[in-house]
């Protein structure tokens, strides 16, 4: 049975090779758990990569992308819409706080994402900057990242995130809360082993084959 979410948010890096490369590495290092399901999110550049190599090695990890398009297939120069990347991922993040601050990404526009993962059978992994960013509708998986605990060096203390992982979980019944914030192999355990927490969401410390194999071992 699952109990923690491990999902890795490569952001704007690796291309092609050095997704192969990392994933040749870590495919020796990664010793899968019953309890733990692990989510990687490449760029949308390597996504049929990893969904391939996954596949070929028969690798107990899912695949997600970091965005998804608020529009249907179309006219829609540049976007990919969830019907399209349902082929190839489980997972899509939404509401990435770097989304919502470079890209003007708004409470209305991320709703409407979720709705378009929604419909393609998409499972959202929900980013909120604190207890009151607003939830779409039928998310289930959300994960609090607060905004100066991301690439800081700098967590969240795991007793303040458990408080606001408690307070999301209150008012969405079901929900799972993951952590994120500068989450490594050292502080992994200190966030996965609080009541309310069912995982993390790490970004700099999952690029590393070696660094995100432990993330998974210690968590
Ligand atoms: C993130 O960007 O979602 C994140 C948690 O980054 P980092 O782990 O590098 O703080």
């Amino acid at each position: 049975m699952v109990n923690l979410f491990i999902v890795a948010n490569w952001k704007s890096n690796k291309t092609i090779e050095d997704t192969n490369n990392f994933l040749n590495e870590f495919k020796d290092l990664y010793i899968a758990r019953d309890d733990v399901q692990v989510v990687i999110c490449p760029p949308y550049l390597s996504v049929s990569t990893l969904s391939n190599f996954i596949a070929t090695n028969n690798l107990k990890i899912d695949s997600g992308v970091q965005d998804i398009s608020p529009f249907d297939d179309g006219a829609f120069t540049g976007e990919v819409s969830a019907s399209q990347i349902k082929e190839l991922v489980k997972f899509t993040i939404i509401g990435h706080s770097e989304r919502r601050k470079y890209f003007g990404e708004t409470d209305e526009l991320l709703s409407k994402k979720c709705e378009k993962a929604q419909s393609a059978g998409i499972e959202i992994i929900f980013c909120v900057q604190n207890e009151d960013t607003p939830i779409p509708q039928g998310v289930k998986i959300v994960a609090y990242e607060p905004v100066e605990a991301i690439g800081t060096g700098h967590p969240d203390t795991p007793e303040n995130a458990d408080r606001v992982a408690a307070v999301i979980r209150a008012k969405h019944e079901g929900g799972i809360v993951l952590y994120g914030g500068s989450v490594t192999a050292e502080n992994v355990n200190q966030f996965t082993s609080c009541v309310n927490i069912g995982g993390v969401l790490v970004g700099g410390a999952s690029l590393n084959p070696s660094g995100f194999s432990s993330i998974i071992k210690n968590a």
